[in-house]
């Protein structure tokens, strides 16, 4: 699958939605080094959602976490999705992601929500992301950068699903842009 994408060329660029949280840390630092290094990977960030603190998910494995920093990215690219997944990987490695405990700390976690309106469904990547409609700190980013934009299997808008949502989990507005301004979102 690598190989054959790989081959592809010309490939038209596409709309995709990244999730990006933070628990470890400068939060806030971490989020803010992820946007140039998905810009040099071919990933071009053109919308970036406020920076919200939402609170940890219930149920992790050792001592009580941090609530994370989370916000949602619009993003142009002509990487195929496991390329972009590679890419996103590799991001989390370069900034120290510590995933030692299931759902536990992590310097930076990068989940693709959306890939264009495809539908994905193989072991290593599930595109739409499958627990993001359960998840406000998914749900709020999301819908305050594209709230019209329809979810391809569940066929309701993101603003849609964020009301229909069930987890009453905390998700706070913290900081209207990340620090150090990127110059994205005019
Ligand atoms: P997590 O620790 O929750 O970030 O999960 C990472 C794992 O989820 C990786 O092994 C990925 O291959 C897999 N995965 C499946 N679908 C996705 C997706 N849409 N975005 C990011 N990772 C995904």
């Amino acid at each position: 699958m690598a190989g054959h994408e790989s081959r592809i060329t010309g490939h038209e660029s596409r709309l995709v939605y990244l999730s990006l949280g933070s628990n470890v840390g400068d939060r806030a630092a971490h989020l803010a080094c992820a946007i140039p290094l998905l810009n040099e990977a071919g990933v071009r960030v053109v919308k970036q959602s406020s920076l919200y603190r939402t609170e940890p998910v219930p149920g992790t494995a050792g001592p009580p976490q941090q609530w994370f920093l989370n916000c949602a990215v619009e993003c142009e690219t002509a990487l195929m999705p496991r390329q972009l997944l590679r890419a996103t990987q590799a991001i989390e490695r370069r900034l120290g992601c510590k995933k030692l405990i299931l759902r536990g700390p992590r310097t930076i976690d990068i989940d693709i929500l959306f890939y264009g309106a495809s539908r994905i469904r193989a072991r290593d990547l599930e595109v739409p992301h499958p627990r993001m409609t359960h998840r406000r700190f998914v749900l709020v980013p999301l819908a305050e950068i594209a709230p019209g934009l329809r979810h391809p299997l569940m066929r309701r808008s993101v603003a849609e699903l964020l009301a229909a949502c069930a987890d009453r989990s905390q998700v706070v507005h913290h900081l209207a842009r990340l620090p150090g301004g990127n110059g994205i979102n005019g």
